[in-house]
């Protein structure tokens, strides 16, 4: 009993998995991404991607298209970094044009992402501005039209987070940008890209699971999330007779910038995600997939949806 326990401990060496799921023993969603070994660390909002230490994986090195979003026109928000920048690369590599709006500060990390989509023989729309700023929020997703030839999605993902301690100690100031710039903007944006939009287009929102399960360091970021998920769902519904789809993704602990520029308690960042039943954060990277199939006529049933991408953990 000792020695068979032993045994199953011990990790086998790939000369002994049989050929046939030697493939799948690589793909084990526990030890796909190596340990994390996070520092504490600062970056002050919204910081960059490549001063993370480790350096998230949006997917440059690993991300294989298969085609499936040929010819499509994209415009996504945030997509210089974590998330959005998993998705800009995606999205080009299954064949789409891709806009990517940004903070200008971001710049460094936009260039990654531009000339990664560039790479895969897509055209790349670089769109810096602020979506507090309302001269910018009100003309980005023309200009994006505009420069691509059309727009068909439509990835609402800009974020903000950043935690405070107390009710006490959260500004109204702070509660209104992060609703400005999480879900009110959706709006703004969403209602713009219409214009545009006609059956076959799709709009894929980024909420979270803090929707289901709130941090209470969290307050105003995470019910922007529930918010988000209610959008989602009527406006899918809105939209759906016109042929237009909209569904939404809800990302669990995933290593990001956003996370090291007071997205989390200091101290909380070397075991971040370690919490999952899956034992370690998700990586930009896996949450393209779901961004993908979204956008792709092969979800062409699935409208008013959140996809979760949470490592495990339960959600309604
Ligand atoms: P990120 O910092 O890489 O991306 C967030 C982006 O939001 C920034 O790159 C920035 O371009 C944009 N942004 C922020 N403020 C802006 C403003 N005022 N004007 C214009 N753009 C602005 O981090 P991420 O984790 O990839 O976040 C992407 C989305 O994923 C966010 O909506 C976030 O809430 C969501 N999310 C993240 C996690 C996670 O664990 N990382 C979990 C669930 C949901
Ligand atoms: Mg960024």
């Amino acid at each position: 009993m000792t020695e068979q326990t032993t045994q199953k401990d011990q990790p086998r060496p790939d000369s002994e998995i049989p050929a046939e799921t030697s493939q799948l023993a690589h793909d084990d969603p526990s030890t796909r991404h190596p340990e994390q070994d996070a520092p504490i660390q600062d970056q002050p909002e919204p910081g960059l991607d490549v001063e993370t230490d480790p350096v998230p994986d949006i997917g440059l090195d690993s991300y294989k298209g298969l085609g499936r979003l040929q010819g499509r026109k994209a415009l996504i928000t945030g997509g210089d970094s974590g998330i959005g920048a998993a998705v800009a690369i995606a999205y080009a590599r299954e064949g789409a044009d891709v806009a990517i709006a940004y903070l200008p500060q971001e710049q460094r990390d936009a260039d990654r992402v531009l000339e990664a989509i560039r790479e895969a023989g897509r055209t790349a729309v670089a769109l810096p501005g602020d979506l507090m700023d309302e001269d910018y929020r009100t003309s980005v997703v023309d200009r994006a039209a505009e420069q691509l030839g059309g727009l068909d999605i439509l990835v609402n993902n800009a974020g903000k987070q950043v935690v405070s301690e107390s009710l006490e100690e959260l500004t109204d100031q702070q509660v209104f940008e992060t609703f400005q710039v999480n879900i009110l903007s959706m709006y703004t944006l969403s209602r713009a890209a219409l214009k545009h939009m006609g059956p076959g287009s799709t709009i894929v929102n980024t909420t979270s699971i803090q929707a289901y399960n709130p941090n209470p360091m969290l307050l105003d970021y995470a019910a922007t999330k529930s918010a988000i998920n209610s959008f989602t769902k009527g406006l899918g519904q809105q939209l759906a007779p016109k042929g237009i789809r909209v569904n939404a993704v809800a990302p669990g602990p995933v290593w990001t910038v956003l996370q090291v520029s007071d997205g989390q308690p200091k101290e909380k960042l070397p075991t971040f995600g370690e919490d999952t039943p899956t034992g370690r954060p998700g990586q930009p990277v896996e949450m393209a997939p779901a961004y993908v199939f979204l956008a792709s006529p092969e979800s062409s049933y699935v409208v008013g949806e959140t996809l979760n991408a949470n490592g495990g953990t339960p959600t309604p």
